[in-house]
């Protein structure tokens, strides 16, 4: 039975806050969740209140402030019982609520799987992370009080809690450089997630090992002596063992027995300045003999995670090998409590959470990526990539590089030059030609290593990434720039194909002044999710729709608009407003203009047209395709178009080359006189290969009449070829 009551979160918080308005708000917070959670029970049947109380608790050992702690006190009654985010908004302010919501899981939506469900969950909390740091912390609290009760659930949930554990939130303690909280929610979830491994670690530090416990306390007793005679005297001295789940993953990755492990034991030496934490280095490595490559100086490089300190391991007299760690006070506090120990809570300093969340940022290098990550990340991808991509790029263990300029970027352990080039910016992957380590040339795979100095190699030329570097780029980041990269190109050699082959289409249908527009697309093959003239490119490029039917619709839709436009016009001019000229040609800004219709290449409605300006007969219109434009003036020519609601016949000429038969001239007047064609000069001639020629002068009304016509004469069996006469092939 667990007795917990408010008296002993008071005490723990009357320690640091003292302000009565503060202490009340607490009081008042403690009051509004007793009641809320009244007659609800946990799993091992202690009142629920236990449960806020324990985390709230937590809390305030990290000496977080007022607001944190009321967060932690109500961060289950939105969840679990009626109330809603906006009455603790009005009860106990905007931050509080904001806190709330963040550890609230979305338990009113469906989702697919149980997988779906906590992907979707993390998201959430991790955005509201984003916006408010402590969020985060309250999580953290709640997960380490129910890891520190999960006995009592059911062995199924008890493992899928503890490996959530070890995959988010002890990464994020971590992270956030909670070492303490993170040590606990680590060996408490391995303790269920792999029983064996747990057991033997936890049997070989207390058992085979304590030989070496025992050792160890004689050293530390060696050493005080020792800083003593060497006249260092403002130092504390512990010694302690390696957390199990730390040493697990270094038998795990590192394929170690647990004897190989040498810092299993640590001693950790704290003093009073950052000079006498090189000092007493080397004192140390004067005494012990040092293992090579094991020195490390955090306090010059601190981790990402804000943690310094000099790590080096040695081997005594007797053979004993086991770390030390030497590091100030200060940096002692922030070692065990990371985050927690920046912003404990101070009174009488004003807070503002924008100032925090940007100090924070400063110090993290990775909650500044977190925050970038969730504004360019969140809307493209589903909840389960983001969060894959969030844990793998940010929360795994990291690596540290340089740029040439001495920046340090923080990648996650494996990443290459790639991975680099594209967290420093897109632009710089997508022109990457290769990279310098060191100033030596190295493969793009090569794997970063921690201190290695990178430079990118560049040209303005690349093609950019291919799809190889898929295989090659570790981050999820660059992985998915590269993929965007590689979309966009094949989608614009689709475009460009799907172009040309929609252009030859209207060609090959004789339509050359088409304009396709977004209105057109999207009311013919909007149902199919195609809305642009740009998505209908891409689409024929991809077979998927066809050119024709494209051209298809776009003929009955023109047809269908010119109808209409008819029936406008006809109402116009009833009202006496009409305005075309006689040939039907538009020259714009010109309300009445004097305009003939070239005689050579007899240009007739649907055709592209020009117009030349001549010294005296006005603008003579011609098929932008007639032979004779080569020998006119360029500078005399004008764009013109063709009115909508022309109702006239115009001239054409044709030249048809047939084989003689007798027929044949009999069979070309029967098809022209069926389709209504009236016929004004006829003349024919044969030549030498047995070939006539007819040439022929028609009257059509566009070019519409005009392919009625070609497609009837050429289904008489002689005629091998139709011509426009005087126009270019
Ligand atoms: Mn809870």
């Amino acid at each position: 039975m667990d007795n917990v009551c408010y008296n002993d979160l008071l005490e723990k918080v009357k320690t640091y806050i003292h302000n009565p308005k503060d202490l009340e708000r607490i009081y008042e917070a403690y009051k509004f969740a007793d009641l809320k959670h009244k007659n609800q029970m946990r799993k091992s049947g202690d009142p629920y209140i236990t449960h806020p109380l324990h985390v709230a608790i937590i809390l305030a050992e990290l000496h977080v402030g007022p607001d944190t702690i009321i967060a932690g006190l109500l961060h289950d009654v939105v969840e679990d019982t009626d109330v809603v985010l906006n009455e603790i908004k009005d009860k106990f302010g905007p931050d509080v609520a904001g806190m709330v919501d963040g550890v609230t899981k979305l338990t009113k939506m469906k989702f697919a799987s149980l997988e779906q469900k906590q992907a979707e969950n993390h998201q959430k909390m991790l955005l509201a992370m984003g916006k408010d740091i402590r969020v985060i912390v309250v999580k953290l609290a709640d997960r380490l009080h129910n890891i520190r009760t999960i006995d009592a659930q059911n062995p199924e949930k008890r493992e899928r809690i503890c490996k959530e554990t070890l995959e988010i939130y002890a990464p994020l303690a971590h992270r956030l450089g909670m070492f303490k909280i993170k040590a606990e929610l680590e060996d408490r979830s391995l303790r269920y997630t792999d029983p064996i491994m747990f057991k033997k670690i936890e049997e070989d530090i207390s058992s085979t090992n304590s030989a070496r416990l025992e050792n160890i306390d004689h050293i530390i007793v060696e050493i005080k002596d020792y800083l003593k005679t060497e006249g260092v005297n403002d130092f504390e001295i512990k010694g302690r063992v390696k957390n199990i789940y730390s040493i697990y993953k270094k038998m795990i990755n590192q394929h170690k027995e647990f004897e190989d492990i040498y810092d299993v034991l640590a001693i950790r030496i704290i003093v009073d300045t950052i000079d006498n934490c090189y000092r007493v280095l080397g004192l140390i490595h004067a005494k012990y003999t040092p293992v090579p490559k094991r020195f490390k100086d955090y306090i010059a490089v601190p981790k990402p995670n804000m943690y310094q300190s000099l790590h080096t391991t040695v081997i005594s007299g007797a053979g004993l090998t086991f770390e030390v760690q030497i590091r100030t006070k200060e940096m002692d506090q922030i070692a065990e409590l990371g985050i927690a120990a920046h912003w404990a809570y101070k009174e009488n300093v004003t807070y503002s959470k924008e100032k925090e969340q940007f100090e924070i940022a400063q110090k993290l290098k990775w909650y500044a990526d977190l925050l970038q990550f969730n504004e360019e990340d969140k809307d493209e991808s589903d909840p389960k990539t983001f969060v894959d991509s969030i844990r793998k790029d940010i929360l795994t263990t990291s690596v540290y590089v340089y740029t040439p300029t001495g920046d340090v970027i923080d990648l996650p352990k494996g990443a290459t030059p790639i991975d680099l080039a594209y967290k420093i910016h897109t632009e710089l992957g997508n022109t990457m030609i290769g990279a310098l380590v060191n100033k030596k040339i190295v493969p793009l795979d090569y794997e970063l290593q921690n201190g290695d100095i990178v430079s990118i190699r560049t040209n303005k030329n690349s093609q950019g990434p291919s799809a190889s570097w898929l295989k090659i780029a570790k981050t999820t980041h660059a992985r998915h720039k590269i993929k965007s990269f590689l979309n966009k190109q094949n989608k614009d050699i689709l475009l460009e194909s799907g172009k040309r082959q929609l252009e030859e289409e209207f060609q090959s249908q004789r339509i050359y002044n088409y304009e396709l527009k977004d209105e057109f697309v999207l009311k013919n093959f909007g149902k199919n999710n195609i809305e642009t003239v740009t998505d209908l490119y891409i689409e024929i490029g991809k077979g998927t729709i066809s050119e024709k039917t494209v051209v298809m619709k776009y003929i009955g839709e023109v047809k269908r608009d010119r109808e209409t436009i008819i029936q406008q016009s006809i109402a116009k001019f009833n009202r006496g407003q009409k305005h075309i000229s006689e040939t039907g040609v538009i020259v714009d800004g010109l309300t009445n203009p004097q305009i003939k219709l070239a005689v050579c290449c007899y240009p007739i409605p649907g055709d592209p047209i020009v117009g030349y300006i001549t010294k005296g007969t006005g603008i003579v219109v011609h098929h932008q395709n007639c032979k004779n434009l080569a020998n006119l003036q360029k500078e005399r020519l004008i764009n013109l178009t063709w009115a909508d609601n022309i109702n006239r016949k115009y001239p054409l000429a044709l030249k048809i080359l047939a084989k003689t038969n007798n027929q044949l001239l009999a069979d070309v007047m029967n098809t022209l006189s069926t389709l209504n064609i009236n016929v004004s000069s006829l003349n024919v001639k044969n030549n030498l290969n047995l070939e006539t020629i007819i040439k022929i002068k028609i009257l059509v009304t566009d070019i519409e009449e005009l392919d009625k016509v070609l497609v009837n004469l050429y289904k008489i069996p002689a005629v091998n070829e139709i011509r426009r006469e005087n126009l270019c092939a």
